[in-house]
């Protein structure tokens, strides 16, 4: 399908747009050609099994990695890269990634809390020693953000002290804190106990519903269906099928899809 055919085109700003994205780790590609587009207010959840690419993607998307080859923008600004001399990119404006960098924040499967901080000093840690804000009005806002994800009452804990619903709860207080335009969420309750999840969809879905811009990688097939605008499937580093919820779960037309739907349901 043309760009141009596409009705979802140019009706909403761009947040995120992934144009022909490959990845490889030495003679492994893992990403083969990637490309989509989050709208802003849209949640774009990846599904795929396990080694189809969605960390890799997610991880390039937030400059944790470099393709090898492809474009990104964000908000509408292409990161610019430049040949790393070794057959992949690297970046070519240091402080440009260190701008963009500050418009996404990542929430990841293990949480990545700093284990040495309370929960409030995770949370305004990069507000207050990275983007240089007053550290009153960022505690401030800390606290609205830590009673939202119902967290206030701990915000003088460790992470270690809190269950991993607590501590996940917290990672997205911390992205929130950075004020994001785009949140990526690589599986965030993948490594929960069964009955944790749910606080933590809770919270996410309250994000959804705020129209927070959002590539959610999940195994949470019900709960894709309900809060994406769109579903992108990937497999072996390629999107598979993509398109709206409905039309994807309901009516695959992959027939890998179709597989990977029965075996995770
Ligand atoms: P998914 O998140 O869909 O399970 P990943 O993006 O984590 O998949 O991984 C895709 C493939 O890339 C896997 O085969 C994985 O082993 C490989 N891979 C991921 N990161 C690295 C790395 N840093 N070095 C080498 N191989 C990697
Ligand atoms: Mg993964």
């Amino acid at each position: 399908m043309k760009a141009e055919d596409n009705p979802r085109d140019g009706d909403l700003a761009e947040a995120v747009t992934v144009d022909d994205l490959h990845k490889s780790f030495g003679d492994l590609e893992v990403l083969k050609g990637v490309s989509l587009k989050a709208r802003q207010g849209e949640v774009i959840a990846i599904i795929g099994g396990s080694g189809s690419g969605k960390s890799t993607l997610l991880r390039c998307i937030n400059m944790l990695e470099w393709p090898t080859r492809g474009r990104i923008r964000v908000h509408g600004e292409e990161i610019a890269m430049k040949p790393d001399g070794n057959s992949g990119l690297m970046p070519a404006n240091r402080k440009q990634i260190q701008r963009i960098r500050t418009r996404l924040a990542m929430v990841f499967q293990n949480f990545n809390l700093w284990q040495h901080m309370t929960l409030m000093q995770n949370v305004i840690e990069v507000p207050v020693h990275v983007l240089g804000r007053k550290r009153d009005e960022v505690i401030a806002e800390a606290e609205t953000i830590l009673r939202r994800v119902g967290l206030y009452e701990k915000r003088d804990a460790y992470p270690a002290f809190l269950s991993g619903g607590q501590q996940q709860r917290a990672a997205i207080a911390r992205a929130l804190a950075i004020q994001p335009e785009a949140m990526l969420f690589d599986e965030p309750t993948s490594a929960l106990d069964p009955e944790l999840v749910g606080e933590v969809l809770t919270v996410i879905r309250d994000l959804a519903e705020e129209g927070r811009t959002m590539l959610l990688v999940t195994h949470e097939m019900s709960f894709a269906r309900e809060v994406a605008s769109e579903i992108v499937f990937l497999h072996d580093g390629r999107v598979e099928e993509q398109g709206a919820p409905q039309t994807v779960f309901d009516n695959p037309e992959s027939e890998r899809l179709r597989k990977f739907i029965s075996s995770v349901q």
